[in-house]
């Protein structure tokens, strides 16, 4: 990898080739690929996307990465099927969560792995807030587009990337429909120990610039026998994760049985009918336990304006 980064940087200086030239400002692993001698031309082609959005064809013998490594975190945890159910009724928009995924991660604050919308679903009908992870989906279509094998689910549902081999040529950012996938444009804020340590695609970390990220479920901590940091960090309990297979999740304080709390409350997948199967369920914001407007309380005018401007508030 080391070969690869001062390859990268030797690439840069030289500027070289005007095919490529397009894919010099990516700053992603396709420079690295471009720059190895040994990648040699298969005649086959193969469109990327630059970071203008500009669709360049490059030989695919040219478009090549770190060989498969951690074959453990491709597999997956041994008969589990991980789901997460966020309950709407209990979200006040306190981001607690975001901050302890981001402080898991070391991402940057304006780095969200967890997205948050005003939502209101009728006229007469109050806002509420929506937060809004990697949704982990069965038939995932950010998977389907990667040139590279990047991206993959497992036999346990979890999506993830490996950023060794990530190119950073974002088909898989277009393709997703919940855009719940983030570019790394800048070095991670973490000690230089940490930054030189063993990456893995099951704790997304240490973090690679130029390459693509998103929320990744927290497979580690299951494998230690704890909860990801957003189900840990949210003091409203909104955040429900456990395995399907044995018809259970909780939220740190509650353990319930997943198809009861399906059932009970209703519970739904976001834009389900786009064929994704979600692994991530909500649970719709009836007997609210807060007023919509508290949420609004760490937000700038320009913030709360805009999502005002989005729930289609006027008062
Ligand atoms: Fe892929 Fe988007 Fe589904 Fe996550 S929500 S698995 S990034 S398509």
């Amino acid at each position: 990898m080391k070969n690869s980064l001062s390859n990268r940087r030797k690439f840069l200086k030289l500027g070289i080739a005007a095919g490529a030239t397009a894919l010099i400002a990516s700053g992603g692993n396709i420079l690295s690929a471009l720059s190895e001698p040994e990648n040699k031309e298969t005649g086959e082609k193969m469109k990327l996307l630059t970071p203008e959005g500009k669709l360049v064809e490059v030989d695919k013998g040219h478009v090549c990465c770190q060989p498969v490594g951690n074959l453990e975190a491709r597999q997956g945890l041994p008969d589990k099927k991980m789901v997460m159910v966020i309950d709407l009724a209990k979200c006040r928009n306190a981001r607690k969560c975001l901050q302890g995924c981001q402080k898991m991660h070391f991402l940057p604050p304006h780095m969200e792995w967890i997205k948050f919308y005003l939502l209101r679903d009728s006229e007469d009908q109050a806002p509420y807030w929506f937060p809004k992870p990697c949704l982990h989906c069965n038939n995932p279509p950010c998977v389907k587009v990667c040139p590279v094998g990047a991206t993959f689910k497992r036999t346990d549902g979890i999506v993830l990337i490996d950023n060794d081999r990530c190119i950073g040529c974002k088909f898989c950012m277009a393709a997703c429909p919940y855009s719940s996938r983030v570019f790394n444009w800048e070095e991670p804020k973490m000690n230089q120990d940490m930054k030189a340590g063993k990456y893995s695609p099951e704790t997304s970390t240490p973090p690679k610039v130029g390459t693509v990220s998103k929320c990744d479920f927290c497979p580690d901590m299951v494998r230690k026998g704890e909860l990801p940091a957003c189900v840990t960090s949210c003091p409203n309990g909104v955040f429900y994760y456990g395995d399907k297979n044995e018809d259970s999740v909780t939220n740190g304080t509650d353990t319930v049985r997943f198809s009861e709390l399906l059932d009970s409350r209703a519970a739904y997948r976001f834009m389900e009918e786009l064929g994704t199967e979600p692994s991530v369920y909500y649970l719709p914001a009836v007997d609210r336990a807060f007023d919509y407007k508290e949420g609004f309380e760490n937000l700038s005018d320009e913030e709360v304006a805009l999502y005002k401007k989005e729930a289609r508030i006027t008062e």
